[in-house]
Parts: C-alpha cells; structure tokens; sequence
C-alpha cells in the first residue's frame, strides 16, 4: 500500500512510518520542506494528490512547544498548522481520480470537557466549550469528505491522549526533571491522565489504514479514540514514572504556576483531564502493546 503522511517527519509520523515500511509499504512525506521521499504542502496543491491507497494527517505546530509564549500567533499558528494543512489534504482527496481507500485524521482528545467523574467513548455527544475543543471540532469538521467521496474512501478520525514515546512529546521535555528527583504531581494530580504509547498510536493508525470490508463506508467519519484502556490520573502516572526511574516526586507544581508558565488556555491539558475510554478502538480487534503505564514506560525508560 502506498500512503502519503502529512506531518510524517514529527513525533508520531516517524514511528508510524517506521511501522508501515516494516510492513513492506511505501511512504510519501507531506512537508513543509522539501525533501527525499516527501512532496511539499505547495506540492500538493499545485499537484493533486499523488497515487496512494491511504492518507493521513499528523500535521501541527506543536501546543507544548517550551520556545514559544503563548499569544495571539502562537495560537493563531496552532490553528492553521492543522486545520488549513487538513483542508488541503481534504480536498486534494476529493478533487483525486483515484482516491485512496483510507483518510486518517489524528487530532485529540480536547473535544472531551474535563472532569473528574465523567468517562467519554467515542460515542459521547460533545459542543466545543474553549479553545481547544473549538480547534478540534474546525480541525475535524476540515477533514469531511464530500459524500459522493466518501463512499470510496473510508474516513477515520483518531483522537489520542498524551502520546508517550522515548524520542518526543511529552516525555522528552519530562525526562529531566524526574531524573533529577525534581518531577511531582501537576495541579491537584486527582486529574484523569489520558495517555497512549507511541507505538499503540501508530498501530492504531496502521489498524485504520488497513481495508476494512466489515466497515461500511459513511458520510460520517468512523472516531477511534486514540488512548490506552488503563484510565489513569495525574498522580498515578507521576507515581509510576518515579518508581520506573527509581526517583522521588514530591515536588508537586501547583496549577496557579502552570497556568502563568504555560498560559491557562493550554495549561488545561495538564492541570485538568478527560477519562477517555477506547471502547471502539478495542471493539474494532485493536491489541495494544502496552496497555498499562507500567510496561509503557518501562519501555520507554529502557528497563
Ligand atoms: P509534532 O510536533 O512532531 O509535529 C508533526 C509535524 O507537524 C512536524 O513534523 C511538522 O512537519 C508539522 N508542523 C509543525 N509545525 C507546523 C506548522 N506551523 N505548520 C505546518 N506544519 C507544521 O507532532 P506529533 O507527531 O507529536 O503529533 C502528531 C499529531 O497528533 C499533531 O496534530 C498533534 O496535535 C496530535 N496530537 C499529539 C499529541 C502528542 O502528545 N504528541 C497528543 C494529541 C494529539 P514539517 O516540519 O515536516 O512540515
């Protein structure tokens, strides 16, 4: 199967490109540089969309990105670097001769309002109510597909946790800090934690491209919430990382100093959280590698 990656280059795409090459099949990166083996957004545009069986979009400026203050560009950068990226990719599908038989659009769990008690599926109903979840419903709402498209093309939308991985995301900028004994619970750490190993994200991803003759193809996207089945919160993931890593965490950061740090818009991704269950991810056949904290970041720790 030939598959193009937009955002391939990042976190996520390059283990997902890891993992479809090792199944023997092709990929093309969408980039904003050019590049060997990557077309560019420009490209495509001017292009069409290149001859590929499945298509994806990992594509964003990064919401943790520590170099960037959060303002007005940073969110405005936020935005675009995902929905506009989604739209060109969207329609070059739709405008294809062939178009390919998979559309896989990663976004995010956000569109869940955080809680302590309330437990989402991929089923619960939900109206933006912030920011986040305001990108998410443009981000998701750029991705649809013409309904004369969509009966060819099976249109998927993952939406994962925390992806947790040895080479980026969230751990690289956590590593330190724990190593140094210096890691604590963020906020009140009661807080739902919702992860996924990086190595789960991109099978489920791989899972998603794979032909589906049981999924009938709908004008409406099929959602996979891209999460480990363990629900866990903050403090449970603080506890085990420290226990993994043989270091103390009982230095607790205080959610009034995330929000001036980070500012409170995103800050919510950490200080608050969604109990986010995979109910279709697993009913879809779905075999997670590492479906508990402990093996996750055991493995990622190396031990
Ligand atoms: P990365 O931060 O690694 O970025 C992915 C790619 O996006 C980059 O390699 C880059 O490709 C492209 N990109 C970055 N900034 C911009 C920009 N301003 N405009 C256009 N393209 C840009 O992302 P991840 O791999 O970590 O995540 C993949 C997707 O999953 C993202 O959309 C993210 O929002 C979502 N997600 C990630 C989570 C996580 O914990 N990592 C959690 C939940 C959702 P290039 O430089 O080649 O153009």
């Amino acid at each position: 199967m030939r598959v193009l990656i937009g955002g391939g280059s990042g976190f996520v795409g390059r283990e997902l490109t890891r993992l479809l090459k090792n199944k023997g099949h092709e990929v093309t990166i969408i980039s904003r540089q050019p590049g060997p083996g990557k077309i560019t957004w420009g490209d495509l545009e001017s292009g069409g969309l290149p001859p590929c069986e499945g298509a994806v979009n990992l594509s964003g400026e990064n919401l943790m990105n520590p170099l960037r203050w959060w303002n007005e560009g940073y969110r405005k950068d936020l935005f675009s670097s995902r929905v506009d990226t989604t739209t060109i990719l969207a329609q070059a599908i739709a405008g294809s001769p062939s178009p390919p038989r998979a559309w896989v659009l990663v976004t995010g769990v956000a569109c869940y309002k955080p809680s302590l008690t309330a437990q989402y599926t991929e089923d619960s109903e939900w109206t933006p109510f912030d920011l986040l979840s305001r990108l998410v419903k443009e981000w998701e709402w750029a991705g649809r597909l013409p309904e004369t498209i969509a009966q060819n093309t099976r249109q998927v939308v993952i939406r994962p946790g925390v992806v947790l991985g040895r080479d980026g995301g969230a751990m690289k900028q956590m590593m330190t800090p724990f190593w140094l004994g210096l890691g604590g619970t963020l906020g009140s750490g009661r807080q739902p934690f919702p992860w996924i190993h990086v190595s789960d994200l991109a099978g489920i991803i791989g899972h998603a491209l794979e032909p589906s003759p049981n999924t009938p193809s709908s004008a409406v996207p099929q959602v996979y919430n891209g999460v480990a089945p363990a629900l866990n919160t903050n403090y449970e993931f603080t506890k085990e990382l420290g226990r993994v890593l043989r270091r103390p965490t009982v230095f607790p950061v205080p959610g009034f100093v995330i929000d001036a740090l980070m500012g409170s818009e995103r800050a919510v991704v950490l200080t608050q959280g969604q109990k986010v269950e995979p109910k279709r991810t697993l009913e879809s056949g779905f075999q997670y590698q590492y479906p508990d904290l402990n093996s996750a970041l055991r493995e990622i720790v190396g031990s």
